[in-house]
Order: structure tokens, then sequence, then C-alpha cells
């Protein structure tokens, strides 16, 4: 196939060229004004991106009301064929799906983006991952043996929890650095040590896997960074010492700054963060957080990021090439030869993030037509 009349988007350096883009077997065979080959397809003088990576998505969230096991399951086949129609090509989910989902997308079971799974967010006892009531005591709402327990108090413990993550087909291990936003606000967010966060680091590193943290607080996102942690996730409050941590670490910044985003107070201090980092020189990669319903999308959070400074390259850049990086995906993220040909036609040449859900005209995963 070859897309011609397009405007071919290099993320890397921020610009666009006419070019034609010749895919073969799933894979961007060649780049070029002069390029040729069978089976076009007009673009009519749209923008082409790389198809778009989100770094912090819940595609299977529980919902707050209690309903029986397979409606969390099957939610989450609307909400990866709605991912995928709008461009996301991969996400990583950072708690709630299992690796079923990822089988059953491979499969071809159901549409939607290459899915990395974490499974359940670790933390200590009080912490992140620990769910309990006053009336009730310990109430695991999506006890399932396909998410194992993630609650750990002591390095034993917390390289025990990898490796159950890992035993179940976790891409990826999820540390709850710190507590929720409501917990911190409440004074009970229970943080885990420099000892458990070294294990839970060392311990996903022997298995190969990375580790991506929530940590809303200073000390918890530098603490997480200065352990290994890849990428912090949220970030509301960092100052100086977290981001200088994170750049010395090799660490990136996944902000998720939509879902805080109605909050002024909340929005205040997580642009002052997203600032500090950019100043720093942290990579940004960009994450929706796709949980709170209705879902938040990854274009309104490339729109966020836009406007919060980095521009509307940057924000693509964050969704495409930086993101690949951040996931050790090194066969996406870019529109060169050899790589996947993960890609997103916008109607209109302009790279402007405002409204790319409403600009998509036509999407391939591998090659193949999903959307347009
Ligand atoms: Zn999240």
């Amino acid at each position: 196939m070859l897309i011609t009349n397009v405007s071919v988007m290099d993320v890397e350096r921020g610009v666009t060229d006419r070019a034609n883009v010749l895919v073969r077997e799933g894979v961007i065979e060649a780049v070029g004004s002069d390029v040729d080959g069978p089976d076009p397809f007009d673009g009519n003088g749209g923008l082409l991106l790389p198809g778009l990576i989100d770094c912090h998505v819940h595609v299977a969230f529980p919902r707050a009301e209690p309903l029986p096991r397979s409606a969390r399951v099957l939610e989450a086949v609307s909400v990866l064929s709605g991912l995928l129609a709008r461009g996301v090509t991969t996400v990583r989910d950072a708690w709630g799906a299992d690796a079923g989902f990822r089988h059953a997308l491979r499969e071809g079971w159901i549409t939607g983006p290459d899915l990395l799974v974490s499974l359940r967010q670790l933390s200590p006892t009080g912490g992140l991952g620990d769910w309990w009531a006053a009336d009730a005591g310990r109430e695991d709402r999506i006890a399932d043996p396909s998410l194992p327990d993630s609650v750990f108090d002591g390095p034993d413990e917390a390289r025990a929890a990898v490796r159950r993550m890992v035993r179940a087909g976790a891409d990826w291990i999820k540390l709850g650095a710190s507590g929720a936003l409501a917990s911190i606000r409440e004074g009970r967010s229970v943080e885990p040590t420099d000892a458990e966060l070294h294990a839970v680091v060392d311990e996903a590193g022997r298995c190969g896997r990375d580790v991506m943290a929530h940590a809303h607080t200073t000390r918890s996102a530098a603490a997480a960074a200065r352990a290994g942690a890849r990428s912090i996730e949220h970030g509301v409050f960092l100052d100086e010492a977290a981001v200088t941590a994170m750049r010395e670490s090799g660490c990136w910044y996944v902000p998720t700054l939509a879902p805080a985003d109605g909050d002024p107070d909340l929005r205040r201090a997580h642009r002052r963060s997203l600032d500090l980092a950019r100043a720093a020189g942290v990579p940004i990669a960009a994450g929706s957080d796709l949980a709170p319903r209705p879902h938040v999308d990854l274009t309104t959070e490339l729109r966020l990021l836009s406007e919060a400074g980095l521009g509307p390259a940057g924000a693509v850049r964050a969704a495409t090439s930086e993101a690949a990086r951040l996931l050790r995906l090194n066969d996406r993220g870019r529109i060169e030869p050899g790589l996947r040909a993960d890609l997103l036609l916008l109607h209109g040449a302009e790279v402007d993030v405002t409204d790319l859900a409403g600009r998509v005209r036509a999407v391939w995963q591998q090659g193949r037509l999903v959307t347009g």
C-alpha cells in the first residue's frame, strides 16, 4: 500500500514534509516524495502521524457500583476498540487489566491497541494498592486470581509481590510510591521505605521488567526515581529536588494532567511540576490516566500538554517517539523505514492538537486499515 498526498510528521524534529509512505507486510518500507508503490490511498493533503501511544491507561478499571466480574471485562471491549479508532495504537495499562486482555487482542478476538499490562499496583499495607474500609476491613474489590495480591511489607515481601505479578504475566510493575490524592489530603498516605523501593526495582529488573511509580509527593517521586523507577506518574506536587532526582536517574515523567485539570489548585501545582521537570530536562511522555468516567481521552491530554508549554509538536512527541522510548518499544513511535506501520491520518495538514479526535481520517495498525 502507498499512502500519497500527505504531510508526514517527523516527530523528533517537529516538522512535516510532503511525502508518500510505502507500507508492506505491516512495516513502513520507504518514505519520500518520489516513493511509488501499489494500492494508493489518497491522504487528501492530511497530516500523517505515527500511531499514538498512551503510557497510562486503565482499560478495565473497576466501577464504584458492585457488578459481576464480567461487567468489567465487557466494558473494556468498547474502551479498547474506541482507543484504536481514535489512533491510539499502543497503551500501557497502569492497573486493572490482566494478561487475558492482551491475549484476546493478540488472538484478534477483540480489536484495540497493543496492550502492556501491569495487573495491580504494589504498595505496603495502607498504601495505594491496599483496599480497606472502616466498616468492612480489607475488602478486595477486584479479587481475581489473574490479578494477584499486591500488598507487601518489607523488602522480601516486596520481591515476592513482584514475582507474583511476573508469574501472572505483567509486562510492567506498577508501584504506589505515594497514596492517592485523597489519602495525602487526609494525612494517611503510606509510602514504601527506600529498602522496599530498591527491592521492587531490583526484583523487577532481575525479571526483565521496569517499574512505573505512582507518586504525587516530592519525597515519594524523588525516592522512587533514585531507586530506579523508569517513570514517575502524576507527580502533582513536584519540587526541584524531585525533578533533579528524576533527571539524574534517567527517569521519565508521565504527568497525566487531564484527571486533575478541573481543580484549580491541583491544576496550578501540576503545571508547576511540569514546568520544573521540563526546565530540568526530564523527558516527558504522555498518559491520559484513562480511568475516571467518562473516560479521559489521550487527545484531551495532548491538548493540555500543548497548552501547558510543550506546544503541539512537543505534545505529539510525548505520545509517539518519547513514549516508545520510555516503553522500550524501538519498533514504533516514528514514521521511518523498518518501523511498524501504526499510523494516524488527520484531516488537514496543520500540526495542532486542539481537536485531534475530531480530525481522525484513517488509522492503520501494523499496516491494516482499522478506521477510515
Ligand atoms: Zn492511573
